[in-house]
């Protein structure tokens, strides 16, 4: 079987199964097998692939047509640039948390000396502390998780990245971080799918990313209304939160702080204009 002929079958075969853009997926396997650029591909549409090569490929595209998402097959995705390996224990980072990123790093690059302090809630595979951490070198890092096993797979990211100052803290919430420490940023993207909504994402999502970073509770808002009145002694004077939420979810998050008294200072959209994120402070 050519490169191309092999594209042609995964891909009629990904679209049986209902995965959107079926050609591209079957090119990213097959580029990712042949570790090459997925651009390279068009140049090798003749080259003949060998039987461990063709094996290999059936067992991807079958993984794939059982709806595993692409990432927990190539093992990893781009993050900001990074490189994040994933697992079943993680959310696979999404590029509307980029945005989140870029805006953390910029606030925290913006405040100077002295030594800045930021924190993410609920880190998962750590992408957004990693790109915080890379970015402002001089900052100090936490990130939190209520699962260990995300926590292990963060401390490897952040290993693999070379941002090994993060430290990485197993608690739920606040709950394990000592009283006396204050941040000047928190960062978090939690569980903010409604518990009865979640049958109804497709399978890569509901059957492969973990329950515990998905549900948000009865209406998706359980984290944001305990994160309003906890973080408020967490956070200095002159810092702010910034906070990823789902679709429709703006007008109900911006009354749940602004009933604990925050200052909403924006919200921010995300790629496809869609209310994203939550900027916040406690003196505006
Ligand atoms: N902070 C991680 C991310 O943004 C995990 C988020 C989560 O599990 N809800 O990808």
């Amino acid at each position: 079987m050519t490169v191309l002929e092999a594209i042609q079958k995964s891909t009629d075969f990904l679209a049986k199964r209902g995965v959107e853009s079926p050609r591209l997926q079957a090119e990213l396997l097959l580029a990712h097998l042949l570790k090459m650029p997925r651009m390279k591909l068009y140049l090798n549409f003749e080259r003949t692939l060998a039987g461990t090569e063709t094996d290999a490929l059936r067992e991807c595209v079958k993984r794939r047509g059982g709806r595993e998402p692409l990432q927990h097959i190539t093992g990893s995705t781009s993050f900001c640039g990074f490189e994040i390996t994933v697992n079943r224990h993680a959310l696979v980072p999404r590029p509307e948390t980029e945005i989140l990123a870029e805006l953390g790093w910029t606030f925290l690059a913006s405040l100077g000396s002295p030594v800045r302090a930021a924190l993410d809630l609920g880190t998962g595979t750590g992408c957004i502390a990693i790109a915080l951490a890379a970015k402002c070198p001089a900052a100090r890092i936490t990130a939190t998780d209520i699962s260990p096993e995300a926590l292990a797979l963060a401390a490897d990211n952040a290993k693999k990245n070379n941002t090994a100052g993060i430290e990485f803290r197993h608690s739920d919430g606040f709950a394990a971080m000592p009283k006396e420490t204050v941040f000047d940023l928190i960062v978090s993207n939690p569980p903010y799918i409604p518990t009865a909504e979640i049958e109804t994402l497709q399978p890569e999502v509901r059957d492969f990313d973990p329950r515990t970073a998905l549900d948000g509770g009865t209406d998706g808002l359980i984290f944001y209304r305990g994160f309003a009145i906890e973080a408020k002694p967490r956070l200095k004077p002159a810092g702010k939160i910034m906070l990823e939420f789902g679709d429709g979810q703006a007008p109900a998050i911006r009354k749940i702080f602004e009933n604990e008294k925050w200052i909403v200072e924006a919200v921010k959209s995300d790629y496809s204009q869609r209310d994203r994120i939550l900027i916040a402070s406690l003196r505006g």
